[in-house]
């Protein structure tokens, strides 16, 4: 007789993986069911031509303990990003300025004793000068995909507070690319013998105490897989368009998904026939234009990342790849004083995915609105024992929008299934 456990993991993301993985180990029977037909969600990773393109994520933010632990255990190689930033002068020169002091002096005004606020109305109190006050807010935006007067400054304390137990400041590459962990983990959960289904967009999960049943469409056909318990990944954007169903639905949750933010970036990234920019390696720049204010170099000295988050990505929707394509060689024009047609002469590949358009994603990641910090604890708790939640949204330790946050989330909920479900029995 098979007294093994089941369990259903919705979302082949990192995630989803570690979830599946850890329960795997458990001796569970488990069924990953992935709407696209890759895994890794909004670990996007593209080689062309010898190189890595990084269409989602790319850094790993510090050195937090049980990811780092994972990724050298596997024995991959890490970089250290350079920690150079650059501002445009205006005259085509530019001047290396540390953003983070002066930027860290703004933070520490934020009392999490106070009624939280969002950090359009903190930052217009504090009446900083107007060109620091404006690069606060482009960080702000930039960094965590938000919309300055929705984002709450508490939120942010609290991101800034588990960042910096981590080495938050210092950032770092997985030499090889992100899609190498994907494909470790893919081969370490198959070894375990994980069912994964993939091109399975999941409609509904139907559950009532220790047993769910989810129905997912594969192929044009609808078809049906049970386990007793759910393990539910899913991007915080497809859950507020409520384009799968849980049922009975979960009222205090929904309002949280609700509540809960999910912004938008662009990011670019363009290969030249040969380095334009004057120094390889440089680091980031940040520059007040318009369309790609933030750049950064690649190890690879041809290679150069454009990037823009919160509102001003917004603009980007339903912009077609070639007139993306345009606003950045004009964005890096501007930058440099290059003239653009020679700009689009010299330019051999461009990369972009559009995170907003894409149905299994719908945005590119949380972050919280005013009084929002209990909002992923909400997002994270199961539910009678029976549906658990993992996926960057759920980062109790307000770890939201990272690789790591989806990670260790993922690991959390395995962990919560295995020690709910024994004692439930
Ligand atoms: C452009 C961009 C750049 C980023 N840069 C960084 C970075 O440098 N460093 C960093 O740490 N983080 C970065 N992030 C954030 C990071 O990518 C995410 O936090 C993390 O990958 C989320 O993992 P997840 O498992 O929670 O979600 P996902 O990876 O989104 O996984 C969820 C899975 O659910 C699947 N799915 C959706 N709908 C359905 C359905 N109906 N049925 C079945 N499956 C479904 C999706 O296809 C997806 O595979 C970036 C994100 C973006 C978009």
């Amino acid at each position: 007789m098979d007294l093994s456990r089941s369990a259903l993991v919705v979302g082949g993301g990192i995630a989803g993986l570690s979830a599946a993985l850890e329960l795997s180990k458990h001796g569970w029977v488990v069924t990953i069911l992935e709407a696209r037909r890759r895994l890794g969600g909004r670990i996007l990773s593209r080689k062309s031509r010898g190189v890595d393109f990084e269409l989602g994520a790319e850094f790993i933010h510090g050195k937090p303990k049980i990811f780092w632990a994972l990724l050298e255990n596997a024995g991959f190689e890490i970089a250290e990003v350079p920690e150079k930033h650059w501002h445009p002068t205006g005259t085509g020169q530019m001047e290396q300025r540390d953003v983070w002091k002066d930027l860290e002096e703004i933070f520490q005004k934020i009392n999490p004793d106070t009624p939280d606020e969002t950090f359009a109305d903190f930052i217009h109190k504090l009446k900083v000068p107007g060109n620091l006050s404006r690069e606060a807010i482009d960080f702000v935006e930039g960094f965590n995909a938000a919309d300055q007067h929705k984002i709450g400054v508490h939120g942010l304390t609290a991101a800034e507070e588990a960042s910096g137990q981590i080495e938050g400041d210092r950032a770092f590459w997985l030499t090889g690319g992100y899609g190498q962990l994907i494909n470790w983990l893919e081969t370490a959960l198959r070894k375990q013998k994980v069912r994964i289904i993939q091109g399975a967009v999941v409609k509904t999960i139907e559950w009532h105490p220790h047993h769910v049943t989810s129905e997912f469409m594969l192929n044009h056909r609808s078809q049906v897989v049970s386990g007793d318990a759910a393990v539910i990944t899913l991007p915080l954007g497809v859950l507020k368009s409520e384009t799968m169903q849980i049922l009975p639905r979960l009222t205090e949750k929904g309002e949280a998904i609700q509540a809960m933010k999910f912004g938008n970036v662009a990011k670019v990234i363009l290969r030249f026939r040969s380095r334009f920019w004057p120094q390889s390696h440089f680091g980031f720049i940040h520059s007040q234009d318009d369309w790609f204010p933030v750049w950064w170099s690649s190890p690879s000295e041809d290679v150069i990342t454009g990037w823009v988050g919160g509102p001003k990505a917004e603009r980007f929707g339903g912009e077609n790849e070639l007139s993306v394509q345009t606003r950045a060689l004009e964005s890096l024009s501007r930058i440099f004083k290059e003239p653009t047609p020679g700009l689009q002469e010299l330019l051999v590949e461009f990369h972009y995915h559009d995170w907003r358009a894409d149905p299994f994603s719908l945005g590119a990641y949380s972050y919280l609105p005013v009084n929002g910090l209990k909002l992923p604890q909400i997002l994270g708790q199961p539910e009678a024992d029976t549906l658990f939640f993992a996926g960057e949204a759920t980062s109790a330790d307000y770890q939201l929008g990272t690789v790591h946050g989806a990670f260790e989330s993922g690991l959390r909920a395995a962990r919560e299934v295995l020690s709910e479900t024994v004692a439930g029995r």
